[in-house]
C-alpha cells in the first residue's frame, strides 16, 4: 500500500508508523494489551500517526536519514509534511485494521467498545484464521517486491534522464 500510493503518502513514516503503534504494546502492563492508551484504534491511533508525522517532518535529522535510506534503495522521494502526517496517519490505520482480526482485544472504532473486524472473521460464513492472514500477508509481500522493482525502474530511468538534460 506504502508502494502504491507513495506519491501522496510518505513511505518511511507509513512503514515506521506501522512499528510505532505497537510500542503501546510493549508499554501495557497485561492483557487486553491491545487497550492500554488506545493506540490500537481509528481514533486515537491516527491523532497518534499525526503527531508522529509532524515531529518526524521537523525532526530534521530524522527527515535527511528518510532521505539518505530512500536514495540507497533506489526510490524517488522527497519529503513534504502533508505526506508525512498521511502516512503516519494511514500507516496506524493500515496497522489497526489487520491487527482487529488478528486480536480479539483491539476495539478499532473506540470509544465504542468491541471489535466488529475480528467478530466478522470467526463469525461469518467462512472463517478467517491466523494462517489466512499470514497466507495474505507473505501475498502482498511478493506485490510488495513487484512494485519495489518497478519503483527502482523509475528512479533509474529518471536519473537517466536527468544525466541528459
Ligand atoms: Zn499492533
Amino acid at each position: 500500500m506504502g508502494l502504491v500510493f507513495r506519491r501522496w503518502i510518505d513511505l518511511p513514516m507509513f512503514l515506521l508508523a506501522n512499528v510505532i503503534v505497537d510500542v503501546e504494546v510493549l508499554f501495557a502492563p497485561g492483557w487486553p494489551h491491545h487497550r492500554h492508551w488506545h493506540w490500537h484504534t481509528f481514533l486515537v491511533g491516527g491523532i497518534v500517526g499525526a503527531i508522529c508525522g509532524t515531529v518526524v517532518y521537523f525532526a530534521k535529522p530524522v527527515r535527511l536519514l528518510f532521505e539518505r535510506i530512500m536514495r540507497r534503495l533506489r526510490i524517488r522521494y522527497r519529503a513534504s509534511l502533508v505526506g508525512m502526517v498521511l502516512g503516519g496517519m494511514t500507516g496506524i490505520w493500515m496497522h489497526v485494521f489487520i491487527d482487529s482480526f488478528y486480536h480479539y482485544d483491539v476495539e478499532p472504532f473506540w470509544p465504542k467498545t468491541g471489535n466488529p473486524f475480528y467478530r466478522f472473521a470467526n463469525t461469518g460464513a467462512v472463517r478467517i484464521t491466523h494462517e489466512w492472514i499470514e497466507m495474505a500477508c507473505i501475498i502482498f509481500f511478493v506485490f510488495a517486491v513487484i512494485l519495489y522493482a518497478a519503483a527502482v525502474r523509475s528512479f533509474l530511468k529518471h536519473k537517466h534522464t536527468n544525466a541528459e538534460s
